[in-house]
């Protein structure tokens, strides 16, 4: 019954006095997009296109083999809003002929924006192949860069979009902690964030993300975290742009309703968890999740963080 009251609830993400958060899905590909859609997705909010470089570990995919991958994904949300996130290699998602071999600290080292800056000739087919697949569609295509560390990387990014003749938004994903505390200084060069919540934990707390020993300070409820979280989704509101969150923190249903809280716009997760993200959020109104949020910044630690929210979201 349980699966039947989730399933039947697909309108778009709102709290339950009607503050609307766009609930997006995290795709790696053409294959994830039957199942968003299904979940009532209001488009994607994370399109990894690092699947379609797996194939080869020699060289990238042709143009024409992008634009037909990425006209898939976005055919697919046809009034919606589809985030792509470009090549992201390296450290947790090696590539042969991006990454170098004899880093000490792969996750410290080239990986994201940094290798795409250092080839651009992949990052211009990537930009070139997205400009041909969104031309006649009406999809709201955004575009945004991994790892961006500073004003500089977004300035960079952005430059190579322009040079491509994209029609699209320019984002910044929010991963390293840098980003987060100079939040307005990067808003200067791109339009909205996407905050990387997986990385931007590894990185706050120095805790690598694949080793399971340190799984404790990757805990999306660690209130530095959540800290890092309210002064991006800050920074985005005095701007006038949006913060979504794409990482897993999304996708857990009280979390859901604290980053709300604190101010995140959208957010993006995989299909499986909206239906629960969905109903989660329509039970609360947003002052509720505003004091969840802050019940939660207020706490010492990750459990303290969830146990207060939780009190909070459930009128104890
Ligand atoms: C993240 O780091 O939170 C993120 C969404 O990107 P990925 O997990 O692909 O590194
Ligand atoms: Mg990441």
């Amino acid at each position: 019954a349980r699966k039947a009251a989730l399933s039947a609830s697909t309108g778009p993400g709102a709290t339950s006095d009607g503050h609307k958060v766009p609930l997006l899905a995290n795709v790696g590909g053409p294959s994830d997009v039957p199942a968003a859609v299904e979940a009532g997705a209001e488009g994607v909010g994370l399109f990894r296109t690092e699947f379609l470089f797996l194939d080869d570990s020699k060289s990238a995919p042709s143009e024409e083999k992008q634009v037909e991958a990425y006209r898939q994904v976005l055919e697919a949300f046809p009034e919606g809003r589809v985030v792509v996130r470009v090549l992201d290699a390296g450290a947790d998602k090696p590539l042969d002929f991006l990454t170098p071999a004899d880093e000490p600290n792969p996750a410290l080292g080239v990986r994201g924006l940094r290798s795409l800056l250092e080839h651009p000739d992949v990052l211009r087919t990537q930009l070139t192949a997205l400009a041909k697949a969104v031309e006649g569609l009406p999809v709201h295509l955004e575009v945004m860069a991994p790892m961006v560390a500073d004003r500089a990387d977004a300035k960079a990014f952005a430059d190579a979009c322009r040079e491509a003749g994209l029609s699209a938004k320019f984002g910044a994903m929010v991963e390293i902690p840098s980003a987060a505390l100079r939040a307005r200084s990067i808003l200067r060069e791109v339009e909205f964030l996407s905050l990387g919540t997986n990385d931007l934990a590894q990185y706050t707390f120095a805790a690598d993300r694949q080793v399971g020993a340190v799984s404790r300070l990757q805990d999306p409820w660690q209130p530095a975290l959540l800290d890092l979280v309210a002064l991006s989704a800050e920074a985005a509101r005095a701007e006038g742009k949006s913060c979504g969150v794409c990482g897993e923190a999304a996708a857990d249903p009280l979390l859901a309703c604290v980053l709300t809280g604190l101010g995140v716009t959208s957010l993006s997760m995989g299909a499986a968890s909206l239906p629960y993200v969905r109903a989660t959020l329509a039970k609360h109104t947003l002052a509720q999740c505003e004091r969840a949020a802050a019940a939660a910044r207020a706490a010492d630690s990750a459990e303290e963080a969830r146990a207060a929210a939780q009190a909070v979201l459930s009128g104890e």
